[in-house]
């Protein structure tokens, strides 16, 4: 179903007003990819440090000639970024921008529906509770004199 189609959000992806792009990186690409999303509007972000393994196995980032290099996970940087549909394909171009070396073990993005936003302080739901004063929405309508992309 639809892996020919480039674009996710329209391609295989239930459709929502707002995704979840959660990826898994390298942590020293972290503070690039974080200037680079700040850079294009992006204000709110969750970081979680995390441990894992994949192709490039448990070993080779950080215990080379370790005896228990067989347990060893590799240390990644998680990010959580929740954005409204439009913004998505953005988001996820930056962070491989920023994230990539070309070699292996530069991590994984998914990309997953989300049904709510809530903002604790005002209650506010929705679209409302996902914008954020001076972000990308923000920036974008300054230029374009309309609520642009
Ligand atoms: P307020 O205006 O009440 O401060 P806010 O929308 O700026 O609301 P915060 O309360 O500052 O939200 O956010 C708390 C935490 O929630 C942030 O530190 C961040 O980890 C996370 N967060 C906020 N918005 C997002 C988002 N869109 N995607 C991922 N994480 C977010
Ligand atoms: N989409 C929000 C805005 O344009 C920003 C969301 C975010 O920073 N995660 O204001």
């Amino acid at each position: 179903i639809g892996f020919e189609n480039g674009n996710l959000a329209e391609g295989y992806l239930p459709k929502a007003d707002f995704y979840k792009v959660e990826a898994i990186l390298r942590p020293w690409r972290l503070s690039h990819v974080t200037s680079a999303l700040i850079k294009m509007g992006i204000r709110g972000v969750t970081v979680t440090d995390v441990r894992g393994f994949g192709a490039q196995g448990g070993s080779r980032e950080r215990q080379a000639g370790s005896e228990f290099c067989e347990e060893a996970f590799v240390v990644k940087a998680k990010l959580d970024i929740v954005v409204s549909h439009d913004q998505v394909e953005s988001v996820i171009d930056t962070i491989i921008d920023e994230a990539r070396t070309g070699e292996i073990g530069d991590g994984k993005i998914f990309v997953s529906p989300v049904s709510d936003i809530i903002r604790v302080r005002t209650g506010e739901r929705g679209l409302k509770a996902e914008r954020m004063a001076g972000g990308r929405a923000d920036i974008l309508s300054t230029y374009t004199g309309t609520n642009g992309i």
